[in-house]
């Protein structure tokens, strides 16, 4: 067998594509993937958080990366959601949605750790290739389905081909770019400031807190007892001073705006700005292409959903390719015209990707504007939230990735 011909090459070995070639290799399929940055994930103490549905954490456990990280994720029970200046606050509990728990709260480089450890160990037992630091540079069709070039650091030019190839390259997606796929831009000109914080009332078992101010969104995710991740969203102007003063007076700021729910705020990490956009990608499938993660969408931070939405895609890509016959004759039925279970896969996943990227642009729009008539409408929205339980179970329900 050609070394350099595969069923699947994956662009891209962030957390989706890592989770994509674990699933591939456990359907028995020849794999590579071409990642453009080093394989480990460096502990950062600036590192930040995610918030996991239920969802997720069932695709990493299938996967066999759960079990390394469950010990130190912590349980989200409550979420609240509230705004400076307004004594409305909506506090929603798992037991309303007859749950035992919303979710989790994980770091991200623990998960991606967690992610490569298991990759590498998979190595000797499969047909998998890793190869990085290695970026793709061209992409064209061929009779088998795709031809590629990728280039190492060290300038080696490596040529695969790959019945079906996965877009797993992140929101400026190369891949995309190469096939021509454009993209739809929703918002941009805003900033996430990143960080983590260091508190002094207990957490463990915790509540993630929402906080909608007139900078923006500061979102509190406790990651154990005394220590939470810290999201700041909003406009650029607004939230990039933020980042440029003291850490004294950047603790001050959050204590005023967030309140003592947590007790006090004592320690902040480094302050990273990460410049954000809302986009989706105008078409998710081709012949022989999938595009997955934010390669496919980006949502903004706020409702914690950009990547439940990319892992979800990911399992029901998997349960579609697998419940055909075996998944080496869906590959190989990608030579012939008939791409209809990827057609399948994207008219599948059409509704849940628009409700999810409408949901959070609705809550930017409701609850980030500083004007007083819909400072009235947005009051209500929050008593009415949370008086009518039905509206707080689709609120959550919409958290846990069931919108
Ligand atoms: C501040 C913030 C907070 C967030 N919080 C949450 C949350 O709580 N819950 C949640 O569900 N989501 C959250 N998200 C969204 C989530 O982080 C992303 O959706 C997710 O990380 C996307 O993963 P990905 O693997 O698709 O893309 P990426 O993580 O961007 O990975 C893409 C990979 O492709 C590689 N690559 C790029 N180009 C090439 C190339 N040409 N050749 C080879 N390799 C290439 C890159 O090096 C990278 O490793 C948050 C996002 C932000 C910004």
């Amino acid at each position: 067998m050609n070394e350099d011909v595969f069923d699947c090459v994956i662009v891209g070995a962030g957390i989706v594509g890592s989770c994509a070639a674990l699933a591939l290799i456990s359907a028995g399929l020849r794999v590579a993937v071409i990642e453009a940055c080093p394989l480990i994930a460096n502990p950062s103490p600036a590192a930040r958080v995610l918030a996991l549905n239920t969802r997720s954490v069932t695709l990493l456990d299938d996967l066999g990366v759960w079990k390394d990280l469950y010990s130190e994720a912590n349980i989200i029970e409550h979420l609240q959601v509230s705004r400076r200046g307004h004594f409305t606050a909506v506090r929603i509990g798992a037991n309303e949605c007859h749950v035992p728990f919303l979710g989790y709260v994980v770091l991200a480089d623990r998960l991606l750790a967690a992610l490569y450890r298991v990759l590498f160990d998979r190595l000797p037992q499969s047909h998998l290739q890793l190869i990085y630091p290695a970026c793709l540079e061209t992409l064209v069709r061929c009779d088998l389905g795709w031809k590629l070039d990728c280039v190492s650091n060290d300038r080696k030019q490596r040529t695969l081909y790959a019945r079906l190839l996965i877009a797993a390259d992140g929101t400026f997606s190369k891949v995309r770019e190469l096939v021509g796929i454009s993209t739809k831009i929703l918002t941009c000109d805003r900033t996430a400031l990143v960080s983590r914080v260091r508190f002094t009332v207990n957490a463990a078992r915790s509540c993630v807190y929402q906080r909608f101010t007139d900078r923006g969104v500061l979102a509190i995710l406790p990651f154990s007892a005394n220590e939470a991740g810290l999201i700041w969203t909003g406009k650029s102007a607004c939230v990039t001073p933020l980042a440029e003063c003291s850490a004294d007076i950047f603790l001050k700021e959050i204590q005023d705006y967030f309140g003592y729910r947590l007790g006090r705020f004592e320690q902040v990490t480094e302050r990273l700005l990460q410049p954000l956009q809302t986009r989706y990608a105008r078409q998710q499938v081709q012949k022989n292409l999938v595009l997955l993660g934010n390669a496919a969408h980006t949502l903004s931070p706020l409702a914690a959903q950009g990547l439940n939405l990319g892992l979800h895609d990911l399992a029901q890509f998997i349960q579609i390719l697998t419940e055909l016959c075996d998944s080496k004759s869906a590959i190989a039925s990608l030579h012939d015209q008939d791409s209809g279970w990827l057609m399948r896969y994207a008219e599948a996943r059409r509704r849940q990707q628009r409700c999810l990227l409408q949901f959070t642009e609705q809550l930017e729009n409701l609850l980030s504007f500083n004007f007083w008539p819909l400072n009235l409408v947005r009051a209500l929205a929050l008593f009415t939230l949370d008086s009518v339980l039905p509206c707080k179970r689709r609120f959550a329900h919409a958290f846990m990735g069931f919108a």
